[in-house]
């Protein structure tokens, strides 16, 4: 398979496909923004406290936590670190990915990201996965996703996209969804959006 892409990339292509040609055609015009600077920061910070919260949190009496689980997928062509994988919580024969989020909504690019790590999951680690969590920092709630069909076709087809994108090396539409052009940390690239 000709291109290794990451969790991230596919996040950032469902939220904007643009920002996935930004990224990966043109990687050195990226600028660091303090809001990236300041997302790491939190995520560290999350993760002190994960270790000392209790998977009653998320439901469970029993599980085994295993963070920063790195995993990369010969047959997806796709690599990820995951901020935490649980497993056979109470006894299932299931792991459960844990992502956690500076944010107080769980958006489809979010929920895509998680289902590509249920998919990477299953195939590395050998369980099922039903479901997982976005943790909402802001809010320090996990939120319950189910890992559908139909989301697990729409990472696969993305993944196939992303890859014929990087390939052409041909810039795609800019989102449909102006506002979030707002923060966009490559809106100056954008001339054709307002
Ligand atoms: S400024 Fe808007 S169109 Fe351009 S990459 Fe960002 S989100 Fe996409």
């Amino acid at each position: 398979m000709a291109w290794t892409l990451t969790v991230t990339d596919l996040k950032q292509y469902t939220y904007c496909p643009r920002i996935l040609y930004f990224t990966r055609c043109l990687p050195d015009v990226r600028p660091t923004t303090e809001k990236m600077a300041e997302g790491k920061r939190a995520q560290e910070e999350e993760q002190g406290r994960e270790e000392r919260r209790q998977l009653r949190t998320y439901g469970f009496s029993t599980g085994q936590r295993h963070f920063d689980v790195a995993l990369c997928s010969g047959a997806l062509g796709v690599s990820a670190v995951i901020d935490l994988v649980i497993l056979r919580p109470d006894g299932q024969n299931a792991a459960i990915p844990v992502d956690y989020k500076l944010s107080t909504l769980a958006g489809e690019h979010f929920k895509l990201q998680l289902t590509c790590y249920g998919l990477l999951v299953e195939e590395e680690m050998a369980l099922p996965v039903p479901y997982g969590f976005i943790y909402l920092m802001p809010e320090r709630r996990p939120q319950k996703v189910p890992l559908l069909a139909r989301d697990r076709a729409r990472v696969r087809q993305a993944l196939v996209e992303m890859r014929e994108l990087i390939e052409t090396e041909t810039m795609p539409a800019a989102t449909t969804r102006p506002a979030r052009c707002v923060n966009c940390e490559f809106r100056r690239f954008c001339n054709d959006i307002f």
